[in-house]
């Protein structure tokens, strides 16, 4: 599995299976174990997503040691609003059944984020975690953790796709180190259809997801695609044996028109 090397030294794997919407039970535990099997070595969850415990299972059942497995978890916006950080985390350490994350965000740019990268500071030091990050930082956010940081976050995690670059955040992310995750890499799966995606695939014997994926890869952003499907799950892993020529990644470029598919940074509540 290939890595982006951290600002903090680590090497985190360029594709992990995204847990969204994955059922808290066998489903998400079958989609690990078929992404482990698929060379996939990371596993993205949330909180919020209720799976914990599953993700957990999963990993105590794997055929591969949990250190082999980059394990990323989010601190949700009640628990940053209410400056339950440290708290939130030892309760996820608990349902994940593993004593150390290898990457922990806040979810949301909520009120009470300052305070709460504090506390993913000090999880740091306590060994609790190995990597602390964002997700859904916009530069203002950003600017915000940067001034009270003393560990500058690792990774931002972002909505990006060919419909949506969000170059701002990007570059302001680049000039400060920080790796950009994609979450919604698929564009959930809504635009697929694209008749760019699929020329381009035919033309390299791979699937629109894949050329997806890959132009994603190519352009330094690590990918989360979800799957519960054991097919598609081995599908979205083959990304490493072929490369998009300049000229189909400049086509891809120009799909760009701005366009979200989950909520808005500077306009969410929850
Ligand atoms: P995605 O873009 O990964 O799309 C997933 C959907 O695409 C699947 O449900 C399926 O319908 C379809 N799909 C998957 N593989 C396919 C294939 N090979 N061919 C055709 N269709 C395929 O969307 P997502 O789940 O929203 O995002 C991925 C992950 O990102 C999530 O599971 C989650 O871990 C993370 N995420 C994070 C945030 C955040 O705020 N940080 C928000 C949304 C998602």
């Amino acid at each position: 599995m290939k890595t982006t090397k951290l600002n903090n030294g680590l090497a985190m794997p360029q594709l992990g299976l995204g847990v969204y919407k994955a059922a808290n039970g066998q489903e998400t535990i079958n989609a690990i174990h078929w992404a482990i099997d698929a060379d996939y070595r990371h596993v993205d969850t949330a909180r919020i997503y209720n799976n914990e415990e599953a993700v957990g299972d999963a990993l105590r059942s794997a055929t591969i040691p949990r250190s082999d497995i980059w394990l990323t978890t989010k601190i949700w916006n009640d628990d940053i609003r209410a400056g339950r950080t440290t708290a939130a985390l030892h309760e996820a350490l608990k349902r994940l059944k593993t004593d150390y994350i290898d990457l922990l965000l806040l979810h949301w740019p909520v009120t009470g984020s300052v305070a709460a990268w504090q506390e993913l500071e000090k999880a740091v030091g306590a060994g609790k975690v190995r990597a602390i990050g964002l997700s859904n930082f916009m530069p203002e956010h950003l600017r915000e953790i940067l001034e009270a940081a003393e560990i500058m976050p690792a990774v931002n995690q972002i909505e990006y796709h060919p419909y949506l670059v969000q170059s701002d955040t990007v570059n302001e992310c680049d000039a400060n180190g920080i790796a950009i995750t994609a979450w919604s890499p698929l564009i959930q799966g809504k635009f697929l259809e694209e008749p760019l995606f699929a020329q381009i695939a035919e033309r390299y014997g791979k699937t629109p997801a894949q050329v997806v994926l890959r132009w994603c890869i190519q352009n330094d952003i690590i990918v989360i695609p979800k799957s519960t499907n054991q097919q598609r799950i081995h599908e979205n892993g083959q990304l490493f044996d072929f490369e998009l020529e300049e000229a189909d990644m400049v086509a891809i470029d120009e799909l760009e028109r701005g366009e979200r598919v989950g909520p808005d940074p500077y306009d969410f509540d929850f």
